[in-house]
């Protein structure tokens, strides 16, 4: 991509309504955009190019892990909340309308209904089973307070899956290896989180586990035990005092947390209100044991900045950064620096499948650009400047700024070997600090 066919209005200016690092950054990096109502977002080009990179970790890993990928129809009939019963329990997050016929529709905030009038619709036996269905679509709920940006809005992209089993075991199975499973997609995302024992309502035990990114901004409060890696949600660890030991024999501590992702054991609660069944092996229509499972995928960028980010700006993780590399060239009027520029973006683009943005501006200075760069956080830059003319090039490290220099020969720089040797070199060295994501 080229910087001077972008669409980037990044600014210095920190938006009146917002106080954390994610929101104030998601902004001034041109990311997203207030829509005006409270709550919801436009997402500008890189904000757009960000959110599908961490919905495609989201999405290979799930894939890997033998999950299907559905798309649910966004508006669902009231009938199924009504069938279930939810219609009445879930309060005002749910935005209800009519259409011109006077029928009675929500937009989903969650879809247990709809995935299980799926799977009813469809499943007839035992052998079609288990079953692991998701989908990666927008939820609409009227939060009370939405705020912070991604962090809580009232339209935001979640991923939710859904399990069906033909027994309470192999439902315990699935959700084990869901843990697992999300366990690989946080840690691929670069994330630094801890797994939490959750409220799981009525059915207890190892009902219900949150994926808690930490940081100081996070809205949950959760005990964590440095030794082992037990964790708790302070809803479930209510009788949690300062000094308390882990079963380990540690002393546990109380930290912030940001709610990232949720699974839960649900049992037959939906199978059965919505007379979901399917013929067991003894020919008998049995209830589908089910698990739920969640990821707050635009709630992730928000957390990814909370725990990724210095007073300049952004700095994205390998597999989430819109680019890996910036190609800065300093003055774009000056021919050797621009042709340089160009043959480089090419071949890494081309021949060596890295993401990399070429800043090609000719009516901004190299300060802006800089400065570009770290707001938006690219992981690397690579500066062609005055030093071009000698033979050498700066490479920043977004993270540490910290430099380092790849040398050419200027008399050969016209041939296709030179500048071939120079991307290569480059390359090595990204492959070296492991920054090159697998798949883009
Ligand atoms: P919270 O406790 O933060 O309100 P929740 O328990 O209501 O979340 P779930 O119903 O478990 O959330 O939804 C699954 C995931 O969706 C959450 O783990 C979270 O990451 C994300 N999420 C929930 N509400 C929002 C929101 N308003 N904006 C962005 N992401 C959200
Ligand atoms: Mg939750």
């Amino acid at each position: 991509m080229r910087f001077s066919r972008l669409l980037l209005p990044t600014s210095k200016e920190t938006p009146n309504d917002a106080t954390l690092a994610s929101h104030i950054y998601l902004i001034r990096a041109g990311l997203i955009q207030s829509v005006g109502g409270s709550g919801l977002y436009n997402f500008l080009p890189l904000g757009k190019k960000i959110l599908d990179k961490v919905r495609f970790v989201v999405k290979d890993e799930l894939d890997k892990a033998g999950c299907l990928e559905t798309s649910l129809s966004f508006v669902t009939p009231m009938s199924l909340w009504e069938e279930s019963g939810r219609s009445e329990e879930y309060g005002k997050e749910l935005l209800r309308f009519k259409d011109r016929k006077e029928n009675d529709y929500l937009l989903s905030p969650t879809n247990e209904e709809a995935m299980v009038n799926l799977v009813r619709q469809t499943v007839k036996s035992y052998k079609q089973l288990p079953l692991n269905l998701y989908q990666i679509n927008l939820k609409f709920r009227d939060e009370i307070r939405p705020r912070f940006g991604l962090m809580r809005g009232r339209e935001f992209l979640m991923k939710d899956g859904y399990s069906f089993h033909a027994s309470f075991e192999d439902m315990q199975r699935e959700f084990i290896h869901m843990e697992e499973t999300y366990k690989t997609i946080f840690t691929r995302l670069g994330l630094n989180f801890r797994v939490v024992e959750a409220d799981s309502g009525q059915i207890g035990g190892d009902g219900s586990k949150e994926f808690m990114i930490l940081a100081a901004s996070g809205e949950d409060d959760i005990v964590v035990c440095d030794k082992c890696d037990y964790g708790a949600n302070v809803e479930v660890a209510t009788d949690f005092k300062e000094g308390d030991l882990c079963k380990c024999g540690a002393v546990l501590r109380l930290t912030k947390g940001i709610e990232a992702g949720h699974i839960f054991q649900l049992g037959t609660k939906y199978s059965k209100s919505l007379n979901a069944t399917f013929l067991n092996e003894e020919g008998k229509a049995q209830a589908y044991e089910m698990g739920t499972y969640g990821i707050g995928v635009s709630r992730l960028l928000a957390g990814i900045i909370e725990q990724n980010h210095d007073d300049r700006g952004c700095v994205w993780t390998k597999e989430s950064a819109p680019f890996t590399l910036d190609i800065i060239v300093a003055n774009a009027k000056d021919g050797m620096q621009n042709n340089l520029g160009e043959q480089l973006y090419k071949n890494f683009r081309d021949k060596h499948h890295v993401d990399v943005l070429l800043d090609d501006r000719t009516k901004e200075r190299f300060g802006p650009k800089m400065k570009d760069f770290e707001l938006v956080g690219i992981p690397y830059a690579l500066v062609l400047g005055k030093g071009v003319k000698e033979g050498s090039i700066e490479l920043i490290e977004r993270k540490s700024m910290e430099k380092t220099v790849f040398n050419f020969n200027v008399e050969k720089i016209d041939n296709v070997e030179e500048y071939d040797a120079l991307a290569g070199k480059i390359v090595d060295y990204l492959e070296s600090k492991d920054v090159l994501p697998r798949v883009f």
